[in-house]
This record gives C-alpha cells, sequence and structure tokens, in this order.
C-alpha cells in the first residue's frame, strides 16, 4: 500500500529536459541562464518587479533583514503561528522578535499588532506576517498598520505563491516578500526560495550579499560580511519546469480542499481554515479545527492506513528556544494547535485517495 503524504512533490514532466539543457551547457554551476528565467518566471506570475533566487526562504528572510538594516537589539513582530523558518532570521542578527496572536482568520490579528506596537519597549523596525497554509493575512488593515507606524513590512509567502488578494498576488504588498521551493510546498526544486521586492537597490543588495559580499574586483576583496546563499543553475531548472504548472496546481489544490469541505462538513464540531473577503488563498493544506475531539486521534487512525497528517504548527511563544521572549497573545494560536489537523493535501492526490482520507475520519466519528 502506497504512502498518502502531506504534499509531496508532483513533477510537471518537463523537469528532466531542463536539467539536460544545464548539463548540455555546462552551467551546472556557479550561475547560468535557468537562474535569470527562473526568477523572471515568478516575477511575470506575482506581478513583483524584482527577484533573486536563493538556497532557501529562510534564507531569504534572513537577507530581507540584512537589507533593510534589522540588527542587534532591534525588534521585530512577528506572527506567532507560523514555521520556525520565518522567524529564525531574527536571532541570527540578535535581534528580539515580538510574537503576535491569530484571530477568527487563523493569521496575524491586526487588533492585537496595535497593541504589540504599543507595548513594545523600542518602536519595532519590522513586522513579518505569515500567509498561513497558502491563505493570506488581513492585508489592507496590516498594510495601513505599516505604513502608519513607519514599520518595513516583509511576507512570508513560503507556503502562498499563487495566493491572491483584491487580485493582486501575495508577496507584493510587503516591502520584500519571500516564496519557499522546498519539497512540501505547492512547488518544489528540491530546496529553494525567491526574495522578491519592489524596490531595485535592496534586490541589488541580496544579490551581493547572497555571493559572499565579493567586491568587484578579480582578487576577492571583502569589506562586509556576506553567505553562500544563492541557487544553482541546475535547481532553477527545475524550477521554470515547475513555474510553468503553477496554475494548474493552485487549482488542483483548491479543488481538494472543497473535496474535504463537502465531505467532513457534517462532523459536529469541525472548521475549516477561512478564506477572508476577496482573497483567494492556494490552499496549500487543507487544515481542520476540531472544536470536540483530540486529533492525536484522526492522526494515528490515519497514520494505520499509511497516511501522513500532522498537528498545525506549534506557535513560537510556545517553543523553549522562544520561552524569553515578547508575545501579544490571547490563547487563539494556541487553541488552533491542540485542536487542528493537516490533511494530505498533495496537487498529485487521486479523487479516489482524498475520499479514503475522508472515509477514515467519518469512520471515527
Ligand atoms: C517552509 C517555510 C519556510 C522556510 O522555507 P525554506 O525554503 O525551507 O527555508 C518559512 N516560513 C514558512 C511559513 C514555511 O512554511
Amino acid at each position: 500500500m502506497d504512502r498518502i503524504f502531506l504534499s509531496p512533490p508532483h513533477m510537471s514532466g518537463k523537469e528532466q529536459q531542463y536539467i539536460s539543457e544545464v548539463f548540455e551547457s555546462n552551467y551546472i554551476a556557479p550561475l547560468g541562464a535557468f537562474v535569470n528565467t527562473f526568477e523572471e518566471s515568478v516575477k511575470n506570475y506575482t506581478g513583483a518587479e524584482h527577484a533573486v533566487a536563493l538556497s532557501s526562504a529562510t534564507a531569504g528572510l534572513h537577507l530581507a533583514l540584512r537589507v533593510l538594516g534589522i540588527d542587534k537589539d532591534d525588534y521585530v513582530l512577528a506572527s506567532t503561528f507560523t514555521f520556525i523558518g520565518s522567524v529564525s532570521a531574527i536571532l541570527y542578527q540578535h535581534a528580539k522578535p515580538i510574537f503576535v496572536d491569530s484571530d477568527e482568520s487563523w493569521n496575524i490579528s491586526p487588533e492585537l499588532l496595535k497593541i504589540a506596537i504599543k507595548e513594545a519597549p523600542l518602536k519595532p523596525k519590522a513586522l513579518i506576517i505569515t500567509h498561513l497554509y497558502g491563505q493570506v493575512c488581513k492585508l489592507d488593515e496590516i498594510v495601513a498598520i505599516c505604513k502608519e507606524e513607519g514599520i518595513y513590512l516583509i511576507e512570508d509567502a513560503a507556503e502562498s505563491l499563487g495566493a491572491s488578494y483584491k487580485g493582486k498576488q501575495s508577496g507584493t504588498f510587503g516591502d520584500m516578500a519571500v516564496y519557499s521551493f522546498n519539497g512540501n510546498k505547492i512547488l518544489t526544486t528540491s530546496g529553494g526560495g525567491m526574495l522578491v521586492s519592489g524596490n531595485k537597490k535592496w534586490i541589488e543588495k541580496a544579490k551581493f550579499l547572497s555571493t559572499q559580499a565579493k567586491e568587484d574586483f578579480l582578487h576577492y576583496e571583502h569589506k562586509e560580511l556576506g553567505y553562500n546563499y544563492r541557487m544553482s543553475n541546475v535547481l532553477a531548472a527545475i524550477g521554470v519546469a515547475q513555474m510553468e504548472v503553477l496554475g494548474d496546481r493552485v487549482e488542483r489544490r483548491r479543488e481538494i480542499f472543497e473535496f474535504y469541505k463537502k465531505s467532513l462538513s457534517q462532523i459536529e464540531g469541525i472548521s475549516f481554515m477561512p478564506e477572508i473577503e476577496m482573497s483567494k488563498g492556494n490552499r496549500w493544506l487543507t487544515t481542520v479545527y476540531l472544536k470536540n475531539s483530540n486529533p492525536q486521534i484522526v492522526i494515528d487512525a490515519l497514520e494505520k492506513e499509511n497516511i501522513e497528517s500532522r498537528p498545525l504548527w506549534k506557535p513560537m511563544h510556545m517553543q523553549p528556544l522562544f520561552k524569553e521572549e515578547l508575545a501579544i497573545v490571547d490563547g487563539t494560536s494556541q487553541k488552533l494547535f491542540e485542536r487542528g489537523i493537516c490533511l494530505p493535501s498533495g496537487s498529485n492526490m487521486s479523487d479516489a485517495e482524498v475520499k479514503k482520507v475522508c472515509n477514515i475520519i467519518k469512520d471515527i466519528f
């Protein structure tokens, strides 16, 4: 019995052809034409003006903080309900996170965000928001707060490539944003990320820092600290093939979500992550909240049938790593964590497989 994974890679079929072209040209490394093509394709799809392809989204967030001048002891606001890669760069910079809880949208609460800004010991310099599981945050409110307060907005769009708000793609609302091409995301290059911005200078600076901050001399001159964060041409070739099918992948994930919703809605106390008005999520993962039951029962029952499922992200303010850090929380994300489940949502899942998952869950209730 083949295992049903949460979100496995789903190749388009063109990847190997493009990788062959890389080999034929011998531009295996360091860079090459596919890196540029990959950046162009992400810019074309999302409407982002400038982009740099990187080894991961985590690296992209680190570069964003560096470029925006976030340094030791600066405060950075962030969604608490997220994955660690969203916020580890705050510690790389020896800055201080202030975690903000979610509201009924499951994403960051604009109300709690305002309180966090008021209560911060010093004015925070930046805010990192996560568009959780592919559904966008309350962007109008958040953008307005950041403008009014003079706080940089960084979108962690690692999970939300292809999602939009009022017809505009996630990742194009903030000062900078990252997409991830890690193995479990809606598209994958096996591992990779992209940093985007409307500010050309920032992306040029990020590109410079991502390639060891080499000054423009033949003899390797260095004035500042850089990183080895650039994407390889081989992986970019995979990315180009993946970008060609992004629209299909979003539609299929949304279809799988609708299937689950229709099939499971009759269960007492079940609810699904909402999609805010005038937005279209990519439904990267279908996630449910079980008001009356322990999700472990569902996770175990699915595991017995060789099906992968998981709890929702454990909020950052509950992590031992961050136990000393400030947090403005009201229990929302903790409750979601304790009662939530991510269901298998890969775009290559068949209808029969989705039905099988639904039947196992319905049998429990
Ligand atoms: C996957 C993910 C990241 C990290 O992406 P990488 O490319 O693996 O570094 C960051 N934030 C969120 C919300 C993610 O889901």
